[in-house]
């Protein structure tokens, strides 16, 4: 193979989930050298800054060769040139998730000719897994243990407080009912 193969996965990742790290070793099998870039948008706030972010990032893949993380603004193909990345790693869980992924893989595509978007699946113990399942969960007193690194949930947990509910602990009748959060638009 003629140089190095570098690619980027991009993502908000608030906060980083073992579904985003199952993507990064898949990708690691593939590549010499993964960008782990963090999508910094001022109009979509998450609950986390882009610098703890990358700090929990940077503790949950600390064992891992190859690997960088870092952040961008503006748009995703722009930083891939930059970088000299030819590859753009997403993750594919749900059939949900083709619509959008598909149209942003053409138009990075149409943008960026030499960059080949390439879809993971995710192992079936994550297919369910997203960062904002997590996020609803935490802060209703559920725990997410075994599911994030252990860092982000000591940074959860710093945030939102212990979780009330263990796995297989339903909440007790006394307990209010969460109200249905209203689902995340990308
Ligand atoms: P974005 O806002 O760009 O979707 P996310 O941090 O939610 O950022 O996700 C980044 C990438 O990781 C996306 O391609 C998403 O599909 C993928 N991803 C997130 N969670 C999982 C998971 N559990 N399994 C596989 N891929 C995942």
């Amino acid at each position: 193979m003629a140089g190095k193969r570098v690619a980027v996965y991009p993502g908000s990742f608030d906060p980083i989930t073992y579904g985003h790290v199952d993507i990064v070793d898949r990708s690691l099998a593939l590549v010499d050298r993964l960008i782990v870039a963090v999508a910094s948008n001022p109009s979509k706030k998450g609950i986390f800054s882009v610098p703890e972010r990358i700090d929990m990032i940077r503790t949950a893949l600390q064992d891992r060769k190859g690997v960088e993380i870092a952040s961008f603004e503006g748009l995703l193909v722009h930083f891939c040139r930059e970088r000299k990345a030819d590859v753009i790693i997403r993750g594919l869980r749900a059939l949900s998730d083709f619509e959008f992924e598909f149209q942003m893989a053409m138009m990075n595509k149409r943008m960026y000719p030499r960059g080949e978007t390439v879809f993971m699946m995710t192992g079936s113990q994550y297919f369910y897994l997203s960062s904002s399942v997590i996020k609803e969960v935490v802060q209703f007193g559920g725990t997410v243990e075994g599911l994030v690194p252990p860092v982000v949930l000591e940074r959860l947990e710093e945030r939102f407080g212990r979780a009330r509910f263990g796995v297989g602990t339903p909440p007790s009748p006394a307990s209010p009912r969460p109200a249905p959060a209203a689902r995340r638009r990308r």
